[in-house]
């Protein structure tokens, strides 16, 4: 059986991290694609029916560009991975799910406006504003110092944003809980 690890490194080019495999401490991944940022990764790894794993993408950083997928099989006590032009890979299944389980919380690579958007991103899941629009994410990354929210209404989107001292967590936090109240209200 093989063993699985991973290092997460930033891709300053896109404002991204992206996750590298290792299997046996090779990089699964190779030159040329990068890896998923950690929670798209998160959210292909934790997804029901994934007989199809998405854990590239394109150099240009772009998923659906050139993603690298690859097949999964999972029987009783193994996880196989295969893909073209690689050897497959056969993981023991318990290790398998605690690769999943240490990556999903796994959040010491976040700069601080990366924690900032996890919080934000779980504080609006599911809520609407005043006129409608439900809330799809939130980003640090668009402007300094300032909080993006995207947010739409049968397919119109818009782009809310508010301030935050760009430093710390509670400032944001709070700064967030205001924006909830005052916008957030339906
Ligand atoms: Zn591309």
């Amino acid at each position: 059986m093989s063993n699985l690890s991973y290092q997460i490194l930033p891709n300053p080019d896109d404002n991204t991290h992206e996750v590298r495999l290792f299997v046996d401490g090779i990089d699964w991944i190779e030159a040329g694609h990068l890896g998923l940022d950690p929670p798209d990764l998160v959210r292909e790894l934790t997804r029901e029916h994934r007989n199809h794993l998405t854990i590239g993408r394109c150099g240009c950083g772009v998923l659906g560009c050139d993603d690298l997928v690859v097949d999964v099989q999972r029987k009783l006590y193994s996880v196989e991975w295969s893909c073209l032009n690689r050897k497959s890979a056969v993981f023991d299944a318990e290790h398998f799910d605690s690769f999943v389980a240490t990556l999903v919380k796994d959040n010491s690579w976040e700069p601080v406006g990366r924690t900032v958007e996890r919080h934000l991103n779980e504080i609006f899941a599911g809520r609407k504003t005043g006129d409608g629009y439900a809330f799809d994410w939130s980003s640090t990354r668009v402007e300094p110092n300032v909080m993006t929210l995207s947010v739409t209404k049968n397919g119109h989107q818009k782009l809310l944003q508010f301030s935050w001292d760009g430093e710390t967590v509670a400032s944001a936090l709070s700064r967030g809980q205001q924006f909830l109240q005052k916008q957030f209200n339906d």
